[in-house]
């Protein structure tokens, strides 16, 4: 069984070099789940994730749209909200 990389994902926005994870809030300060962006630069959405509080996001991620980058992430810098599995939701 192949062994799959553990990744600390930086916190980026849409410009800053790929990978990194790019925070979404409202204007009243809510944090909306987080988008990731690929190694390649395509941006994903989040909702099939669980977003722990530390960051850590289950199960291992999987750019199955672009580069097939296979990976456990952690998101540094997270603010500690908790994000469970959202299929329903696009966000
Ligand atoms: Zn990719």
């Amino acid at each position: 069984m192949a062994s799959v990389a553990n990744i600390q994902l930086p916190r980026g926005t849409l410009e800053s070099p790929a990978p990194c994870w790019i925070p979404r809030t409202s204007r009243d300060g809510k944090t909306f789940r987080p988008l990731v962006k690929c190694v390649c630069g395509t941006v994903y959405g989040t909702a099939a994730h669980h977003i722990h509080k530390d960051g850590t996001v289950t199960a291992s991620w999987m750019s199955n749209l672009c580069c097939q980058w296979h990976v456990h992430l952690k998101l540094l810098d997270w603010p500690g909200e908790d994000f469970p599995p959202s299929y329903e939701g696009g966000t």
